[in-house]
């Protein structure tokens, strides 16, 4: 039976294996295949990775702290993957591993048209602005990197041919890949003032894509919305990079809208981690 997974540390609150069993099930592979979180602390990546194809796994997803070291431990790597430098996919064919990044592909699947021509801010300078960036500039938009801290936009710009954001620049589309939002609950208030965009000023000709998600929209979704503002949230981009993983490891198409349906489910609330 091929099996699936989803490492990370913490991994309680991701919503993968809720979304990517629906998936199986809706591909008739329920009971075939399988898909589950797995918690890996780093030191333990590298040795849980090269056992997983012993164990029956034939893929699986790699998350938050790890998406450096899946790159660092596949015997091969895809152009994105390496461009980026991180890697969010892994494929086990024998005791071969292959790395892909589908945060970049899943991106711009939510993205409603292509960017290429279009003005693009990229707020973020940490791993997921990388596959955004990258994501944009091979696809033809015109990207220019804010970040809080400055050399790293200043170094991210640099390394992809870009620029780094003046006050006063005009955007067609603007990407919050900071964590700015993220794990958004009802009580948050969140720190939406410390991204370099005045929300007051989206509006209908704007297009803005929030990577963050949380139990509510985000505030960042919330104004941009209300504003007339074409808002993908970061809930839809999860969904696109995990239906391109589920594409490469079944060679199928993902029933993107029942994937779409498990990630926004109701019942989900994020379980606290047990260590803390
Ligand atoms: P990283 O830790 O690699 O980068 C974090 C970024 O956030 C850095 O640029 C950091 O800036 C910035 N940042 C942190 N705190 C603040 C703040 N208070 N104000 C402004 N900027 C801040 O994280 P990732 O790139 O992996 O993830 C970023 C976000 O994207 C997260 O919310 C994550 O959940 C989300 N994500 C969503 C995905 C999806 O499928 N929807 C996929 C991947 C990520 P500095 O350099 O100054 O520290």
């Amino acid at each position: 039976m091929p099996k699936l997974a989803v490492l990370g540390q913490p991994i309680s609150h991701s919503r993968s294996p809720a979304m990517q069993n629906v998936a199986l099930a809706e591909l008739g592979l329920a009971g075939e295949w399988t898909y589950e979180g797995i918690e890996v602390a780093p030191e333990a990546f590298d040795a849980r990775v090269r056992s997983m194809p012993g164990e029956g796994f034939v893929g699986a997803n790699v998350t938050v702290p790890h998406k450096l070291a899946a790159l660092a431990v596949a015997d091969q790597a895809s152009e994105a993957a390496r461009a980026i430098g991180a890697a969010n996919t892994l494929s086990f064919d024998g005791s071969r591993i292959a790395a892909e990044n589908t945060d970049a592909a899943g991106f711009l699947d939510a993205l409603p048209e292509p960017p290429n021509g279009k003005r693009a801010l990229v707020m973020g300078a940490g791993g997921s602005a990388r596959a955004v960036a990258w994501a944009l500039t091979t696809h033809g938009a015109r990207v220019t990197i804010w970040n809080r801290t400055p050399e790293k936009a200043r170094a991210l710009a640099q390394e992809f041919g870009t620029s780094v954001a003046d006050p006063g620049d005009e955007y067609d589309l603007i990407v919050n890949a900071t964590t700015v939002g993220m794990g958004t609950s009802t009580q948050a208030s969140s720190d939406l003032k410390s991204l370099p965009i005045d929300a007051d000023a989206l509006g209908e000709r704007h297009q803005l894509v929030d990577l963050a998600y949380g139990a509510v929209e985000t505030e960042l979704v919330r104004a941009a919305s209300a504003r007339g503002a074409r808002v993908v949230d970061g809930l839809e981009v999860l969904v696109r990079q995990g239906a391109a993983s589920l594409r490469i490891w079944t060679g199928m198409d993902p029933p993107i809208e029942a994937m779409r349906r498990a990630a926004r489910a109701n019942e989900w609330q994020p379980k606290k981690d047990p260590r803390t």
